[in-house]
């Protein structure tokens, strides 16, 4: 357990500490291993694999500590935006990390009591250094699979037997025991709603340089009895991508897939789904004038080339034949713009709103949040006006500009100031820095040469 210090001392003593290993860690880079033959590299190898577990262990008390400080109350949005920036992992992995973090870590209760934490076995094996990252997600996977009807004592019987085998075998291994565990355990596979509800989901992989997503994950019976429903209606002969003339020559597995594809956009051609910031809930498309107006004309003349791909509002890439095929069934908001202005001129077949306008400009222009190095898409972002309403801002496209939710908030309290560049985008500085665009969303700047040219800084 922890020594108990006063706030000074216990920072000194932590400074000192990690001083030293930085001392130790340039003496091993400088000392050459030329000559101390592999038994000996075998140990130091050992070795240097204990310490990334201590110091993986050290890593998750101090996420754990972040995500809710025994000493007061932080702003975990800004918690998440340090660590962001300063050890640059990932949003996903900060959330995995404070959330592995909550299980393997014991609390105080508001009465004073001590809380065991979720997983006590795997919590001891981790701070003691005993067990890695891989063994860890093998005991988590194992205990999360098992259903609610498994008594708790089972459950920690289950998480100690794993962890202790964790601590002596490789994490393949740990896996195939746990695999044998829950069969155990849960011999007739029973899972109540309650299992379902919480091994549910699906995940939308990432779109691969082919255009194409894998897509992953567990329906619960509902939505399988939905999708059953629409694969049926999707039999041969029936709905085909062509038309009624063509022969049917597609798999089960492809019209299975044309199925989904059907029933989503039928769903969103309904209008049923609502609006989703002041939009009606559609398909975002944004492009130019001038390459739809190619895309046109390749379509008939293989001697045109297809313009590359426009935007979704997600973030995707869709190609322009895909485009003008979904255009044509009304089903997507196609949004075209003046090749210059970045005007609309074409705003599908919607009813004109000045915010759903504006929101459009967003797209075209911005295509997701304009943080620097954010990758939120414009599907997640809200409108920000350049210059605030407090101090006379009018909402006026120049003015306004996408930025997602945390980014917003970060101009609204004064921890970031925005600032229209001479090239029409938004550039963002903490104050200490010149403004800075973001570029994520437009690789093509980041291919050719300066990725933030002078011509972006401010006027
Ligand atoms: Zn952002």
């Amino acid at each position: 357990m922890a020594m108990a210090l006063g706030a000074a001392a216990a920072r000194e003593q932590i400074c000192a500490a990690l001083t030293a290993i930085d001392a130790a860690h340039q003496v091993l880079r400088e000392t050459s291993s030329d000559l101390v033959g592999n038994d000996f590299r075998v140990e130091v190898a050992e070795r240097l694999e204990f310490q990334d577990r201590i110091n993986r262990g050290l890593m998750y008390r101090i996420f754990g500590e972040l995500a809710d400080p025994p000493d007061g109350n932080g702003s975990i949005a800004a918690v998440r935006a340090a660590l962001w920036k300063r050890l640059r992992i990932t949003p996903r992995e900060i959330t995995r990390r404070c959330r592995l973090a909550a299980r393997i870590r014991g609390r105080r209760s508001l009465t004073g009591a001590d809380i065991a934490p979720e997983l006590p076995a795997l919590a001891a094996a981790v701070e003691s250094g005993a067990v890695g990252e891989d063994h860890i997600r093998a005991v988590c996977q194992a205990v999360d699979v098992l259903p609610a009807v498994v008594p708790p004592a089972e459950i920690t019987a289950a998480e100690q037997a794993l962890v202790e085998h964790a601590t002596r075998v490789d994490s393949g291994v740990v896996a195939k025991l746990g695999q044998r565990i829950v069969d155990h355990l849960n011999p007739d596979g029973l899972f109540s709603d309650q299992d379902r509800a919480r091994r549910r989901g699906l995940t939308l992989g990432r779109q691969g340089p082919d255009g194409m997503s894998k897509l992953s994950g567990l329906l619960d019976p509902q939505a399988r009895a939905y999708f059953e429903a629409v694969a049926a209606a999707v039999r041969p002969g029936r709905h085909l991508p062509d038309g009624p003339e063509e022969r049917d020559e597609r798999s089960p597995a492809q019209r299975c897939h044309d199925a989904l594809k059907l029933g989503m956009a039928t769903a969103i051609s309904s209008g049923k789904l609502g609006t989703h910031r002041g939009h009606p809930v559609t398909v975002v498309v944004a492009t130019t004038l001038a390459e739809l107006n190619q895309a046109a004309h390749a379509a008939i003349d293989p001697a045109i080339a297809m313009p590359p791909p426009a935007h979704t509002g997600g973030g995707s890439r869709l190609p322009m034949r895909d485009l003008i095929a979904m255009a044509a069934n009304t089903i997507c908001y196609l949004a075209v713009f003046d090749d210059h202005t970045k005007r609309p001129l074409y705003l599908g077949r919607q009813k004109r709103i000045a915010t759903a306008e504006q929101r459009l400009i967003c797209y075209a222009r911005d295509r997701g949040c304009t943080q620097p190095n954010c990758l939120a898409p414009g599907y997640h972002c809200e409108v920000h006006h350049a210059n605030p309403w407090a101090r006379g801002g009018h909402t006026n496209a120049n003015n306004l500009y996408f930025a997602c939710g945390p980014h917003h908030t970060d101009t609204t309290d004064g921890h970031q100031q925005t600032i229209v560049t001479t090239t029409g985008r938004l550039g963002w500085t903490d104050g200490t820095t010149p403004p800075h665009i973001n570029h994520a969303h437009h690789p093509e700047e980041l291919l050719h040469g300066n990725p933030d040219p002078p011509d972006d800084e401010a006027a």
